[in-house]
């Protein structure tokens, strides 16, 4: 099976209990869970029995040995993931507002994270990998942009294929480098997975049929709009396809993108059809939402193929 490797941030996410709860004044707080976009995707990617692996970096602390523990656990490739003395692994406290909009307080740049590179441990992970999964998130220094373009070039040199989630955080991207590194990572993927808005930062188009044709003709092979509760749309060059979402009750919404796309990716590697790639995405995206923390809605093959049929989520 073909194997996919992603790069970036590796956090514990902790939580404020209540919704609306300010970080100006203190009050009940819930985790560390492991986190971190990339880590997301691996883990989800890893559980659904792809062969997959993250460079990255954290800290040689307890929050350092969760995300590894974890990973580790859900069948991922752990070796690229550096462990350094003296850097604290990365943070994101994340409260959610009673318009169901969030707010971060994120230590990513300097923290352990920060340190990413492509050492000895990246480059033979990279020598194995068929496939190279980028989130826009990951663009958070000049150094994990160059982490991120080099594995490109590694995997398409030989032959292997681009998924790009833009997943935008702006408290995160502030590299100058940033909007250039967006723009590369696009004009290199085959595979492009937006949600909401971010589809209209890559297009001068005003609408979503003028936007997927314009990114569409400039080379990618398909785009995947993820649309939330609704499900989402695949388009290629032959035409769309539409998948809509599975109903549950949401409990909390991040990692869904990143579970959906881990998804969406492996069953394409695999050579699935676009409605069943989608079947199996809405599933994983479905599912992440209906537990607290982003990692902890992760499940195996078998429990996502159960809750397609069965609905039940336990
Ligand atoms: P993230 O917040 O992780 O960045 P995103 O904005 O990238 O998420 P969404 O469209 O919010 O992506 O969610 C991705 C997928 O997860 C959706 O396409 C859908 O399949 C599933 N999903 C998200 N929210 C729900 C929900 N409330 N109910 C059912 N499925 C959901
Ligand atoms: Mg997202």
């Amino acid at each position: 099976m073909r194997k996919l490797v992603s790069a970036g941030e590796i956090l514990v996410e902790i939580m404020a209990e209540r919704i609306g709860q300010s970080f100006l004044e203190p009050g009940p707080l819930l985790g560390p869970y492991p986190s971190g976009a990339p880590a997301i995707f691996i883990g989800q990617a890893a559980a659904l029995g792809q062969p997959a692996g993250l460079i990255g970096a954290v800290g040689d602390d307890d929050f350092g040995r969760l995300n590894i523990e974890r990973l580790r656990a859900l069948g991922a490739d752990v070796s690229a993931i550096a462990v350094h003395k003296g850097h604290a692994t990365g943070t994101a406290f994340v409260t959610y507002r009673a318009d169901a909009s969030r707010h971060f307080v994120f230590n990513i740049r300097n923290s352990a994270s920060g340190l990413i590179e492509t050492d000895g441990a990246a480059t033979n992970l990279l020598a194995s990998a068929d496939h190279v999964h980028v989130m826009g998130s990951s663009l958070f220094s000049d150094r994990a942009v160059a982490v991120t373009l080099s594995a490109i070039e590694t995997v398409k040199a030989k032959g292997g294929t681009v998924s790009f989630d833009p997943n935008i955080r702006r408290e995160i991207m502030q590299a100058s480098g940033v909007r250039a590194a967006l723009d590369h990572v696009l004009a290199r993927a085959d595979i492009f997975l937006p949600s909401g808005e971010e589809l209209f930062l890559f297009s001068s188009a005003k609408d979503e049929k003028g936007a997927v044709d314009e990114l569409l003709a400039r080379g990618l092979s398909c785009i995947v709009l993820k649309k939330g509760a609704a499900g989402a749309v695949y388009h290629d060059h032959h035409g769309a396809v539409a998948s809509s979402g599975f109903a549950v009750d949401e409990v909390d919404p991040t990692g869904a993108g990143d579970c959906f796309g881990a998804a969406f990716v492996s069953f394409w590697l695999r050579g699935a059809a676009p409605a069943e790639a989608l079947r199996i995405a809405n599933a994983c995206g479905a599912l992440a939402v209906t537990r607290k923390g982003p990692m902890e809605g992760i499940f195996p093959l078998e429990a996502v193929e159960a809750f397609i049929v069965t609905g039940n989520t336990q």
